[in-house]
């Protein structure tokens, strides 16, 4: 199947006489005859739900949808993208150990990663993603178990270089993890570019409505762990908080979403509710054809945006001449997704005085939905973080962020027209 087909067929596959649409299991348990069936299930002995905080049907069902969009063999959903991320890296992390991520990172995953991780005594060394190879080799120490990196980094759109990311985790006997969220798997699909893990923010494309907070793991099961055994002691010995299994010998390729399951959402509980996860597979069914727009729409607004001369730069990875052209042809040949920068001359007074002369387009903390929508990182999402910080990430204080949604691209284009006159 091709990917607009599994966008539709995957995950939920109904049989004789059973809801050709998913259904939602809004229960929080599930009823058994014995009780010895359910001391084999809380032993993972024998297979079946038992309370919705661990596994729920309509979650599965799009977890597996979501397995087969990304290529993995296995997936599940949190409650939002920042969980997702965290369990992500806490469950090959602990106390002592270090990881490495790119410094062009979504916000509030920096701040996870560079805060409050760091006060559970995990350090992140945050590096510039544009360095040589070399270079970056030098941050990797004995202790170092992940490297995290975007596709397309939230809010620079800087495309990430899955070759020489893939190759330094690789040689340093870690994994790659990657945030998919802007691309989606119908633009680019990690793990044929050599990553091990992807992580999603569902609230943003997949979602596409701005409906529901979520967020997704995938494992594309690549990953020896027993190879690495020293380095990975959660997943290859025995968990005693869970009958003395040992993860990676029990389930193989499934062990990673087995433990960040059984142990991670066991414990910390960040289930995204069934019918989330219901508004989530209505979004993801129309998923292909929404991006391909979203692509189509951005090009033509960032064409347009390029060749006025109110306008002091442009960063869109599909123009050609753009920084990160040629990353974007080679792993993402069919466009990287709707969200694009640029910052308007004049500086800050004038970048605002344009966002309040819009009027289709409006000021949200979202991205990467149907509705076209910016946001001005220095003075919104990112203002936690000081000058240095912002610099260090890439967002210049004038960057301005705009996600150009499903509209007509004319529409959007008059709208900004408009308020460009006005500055
Ligand atoms: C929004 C976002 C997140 C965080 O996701 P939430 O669902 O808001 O928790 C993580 N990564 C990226 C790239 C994002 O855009």
């Amino acid at each position: 199947m091709n990917i607009e087909t599994k966008c539709l067929h995957e995950g939920w596959k109904p049989t004789q006489g059973e809801p050709r649409q998913l259904p939602i299991y809004q229960s929080t348990t599930f009823k058994y005859d014995t009780s010895d069936y359910m001391g084999k299930l809380f032993d993972l002995e024998a297979e079946g739900y038992f309370y919705t905080r661990l596994q729920n049907p309509t979650n599965d069902a799009v977890a597996a949808k979501l397995a087969a969009l990304e290529g993995g063999v296995a997936a599940m959903l949190t409650s939002s993208g920042q969980a997702a991320n965290f369990y992500a890296i806490f469950n090959i992390c602990e106390t002592g150990d270090h990881f490495i991520a790119s410094s062009s990172i979504y916000g509030g995953t920096y701040n996870l990663f560079g805060v409050t991780m760091k006060k559970m005594g995990i350090e992140c060394t945050f590096v510039d993603q544009s360095l040589p190879e070399e270079e970056l080799a030098k941050y990797f120490r004995p202790n170092t178990k992940a490297l995290f990196g975007e596709t397309v980094t939230n809010p620079t759109c800087t495309v990430l270089d899955f070759d020489k990311f893939s190759r330094l985790a690789h040689s340093h006997g870690v994994p790659l993890i990657v945030d998919n969220t802007f691309a989606t798997p119908v633009k680019c699909r990690p793990f044929e570019w050599g990553a091990d893990i992807v992580t999603h923010s569902t609230t943003k494309y997949m979602d596409g409505q701005g409906i529901g907070v979520g967020g997704a793991i995938i494992d594309s099961g690549n990953f020896d762990w027993m190879k690495h055994a020293d380095k990975f002691p959660g997943l290859c010995t025995p968990d005693e908080s869970y009958h003395g299994i040992t993860y990676a010998e029990r389930f193989g390729k499934g062990a990673f979403i087995t433990k960040a399951t059984a142990q991670l959402m066991r414990d910390f509980g960040s289930i995204q509710s069934p019918q989330n996860a219901f508004y989530l597979n209505s979004g993801l069914e129309t998923l292909a054809v929404r991006m391909d727009r979203h692509c189509e729409n951005a090009f033509k607004v960032a064409s347009f945006l390029k060749n006025d001369s109110r306008i002091d730069w442009v960063h869109y990875a599909d123009l050609e001449g753009d920084e990160c052209h040629d990353l974007a042809a080679k792993f993402m040949p069919k466009g990287t997704c709707g969200v694009l920068a640029f910052a308007v001359k004049g500086g800050r007074e004038k970048a605002i005085k344009f966002m309040d002369s819009l009027n289709i387009i409006s000021i949200v903390t979202h991205v990467a939905d149907a509705k076209t929508c910016l946001l001005h990182p220095a003075s919104h999402t990112h203002r936690q973080l000081t000058d240095d910080q912002l610099r260090e990430a890439g967002v210049a204080p004038d960057l301005i962020r705009l996600s150009v949604g499903l509209e007509s691209a004319e529409d959007i284009i008059e709208d900004i027209k408009q308020a460009l006159d006005k500055i």
